[in-house]
């Protein structure tokens, strides 16, 4: 049996706000690999949930980062070169959009809520990845979290299928400057899962049904579904693997049409 074995190797995990966060469902994964975890968080809120979370895990580093905020993103990167000089994995798992713009129709969408979406959803993988890069090993991965939104028309998604979109692009870019060191990255395209940022979305439950029935494995996936694919990606058993968009939803994506009568 393939083990992984991570209890060399350091983690940066970015946005988790609950253990429902996609976020925390990799970081477990890692944790039990033997992996050394550090974590952002968006705001204040969000520290007591993250230290309760982080219990008893030795060495957690947790840090106050708002994505659009650069110096919060630097002064952690300060700290982490000073307590740890180096880092292997990092997981990007941030996404906001004002909830008026995936209300109505995307043709309405204005350009405040279009930039905020953008920047926090996509931009921010950017920014994070040329903040730590000097951080970053010759082997180190990175992954982050997408949806299938990002190439097809879901309803109600608008602004955010688009940011995306430009989330799986910007994947595909940094694969190719980061490749260069060695360094690889990958997008986890998760079917929908029950998450505070999930919840938030219009309609979040009929979809999530939706995709349930069709899909063909005739199931949803979970919090484990995505962990076990992220700590896949971001092990050496996918070590020629970058730049990608692998889609962990049991499926679904590969229907074309949906008749319950066939
Ligand atoms: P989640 O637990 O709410 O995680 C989203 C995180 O993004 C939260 O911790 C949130 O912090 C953080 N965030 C938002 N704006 C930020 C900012 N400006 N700076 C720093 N952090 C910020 O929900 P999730 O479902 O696990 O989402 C994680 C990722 O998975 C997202 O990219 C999402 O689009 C993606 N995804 C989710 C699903 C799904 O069905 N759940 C499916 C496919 C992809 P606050 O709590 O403070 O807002």
């Amino acid at each position: 049996m393939i083990q992984i074995d991570l209890s060399s190797k350091r983690a940066l995990i970015m946005g988790v706000t609950n253990r429902r966060s996609l976020g925390w469902s990799i970081a477990a994964k890692l944790q039990e690999a033997g992996c050394q975890l550090a974590f952002s968080y968006q705001g204040e809120r969000l520290r007591g949930e993250l230290e309760k979370l982080t219990d008893g895990m030795e060495g957690a580093r947790l840090y106050q980062v708002d994505v659009t905020n650069p110096d919060e993103l630097a002064a952690m990167v300060s700290d982490l070169e000073g307590a740890w000089g180096s880092l292997d994995h990092v997981v990007h798992s941030i996404a906001f959009a004002p909830r008026e713009a995936m209300d109505g129709r995307y043709i309405d969408t204005t350009r405040d809520d279009w930039v905020t979406a953008l920047e926090v959803s996509a931009y921010s993988l950017v920014a994070s990845a040329q903040a730590l890069e000097g951080l970053l090993t010759d082997d180190a991965s990175m992954v982050t979290l997408s949806y299938y939104a990002a190439e097809k028309v879901v309803p109600k998604y608008n602004v955010m299928g688009v940011a995306k979109s430009a989330l799986e692009a910007s994947v595909r870019y940094l694969a190719y400057d980061l490749g260069k060191k060695g360094v690889r990255i990958n997008a986890v395209s998760a079917g929908p899962v029950k998450t505070v940022a999930a919840r938030s979305i219009p309609g979040f439950m009929k979809m999530y049904k939706r995709v349930a029935g069709m899909a063909p494995l005739g199931r949803g996936v979970d919090q484990q579904d995505v962990g076990r694919l992220g700590l896949f990606l971001l092990s050496d058993l996918a070590s020629g693997i970058t730049g990608e968009t692998v889609y962990v939803d049991a499926g679904y994506h590969v229907m074309g049409m949906d008749l319950d009568d066939v």
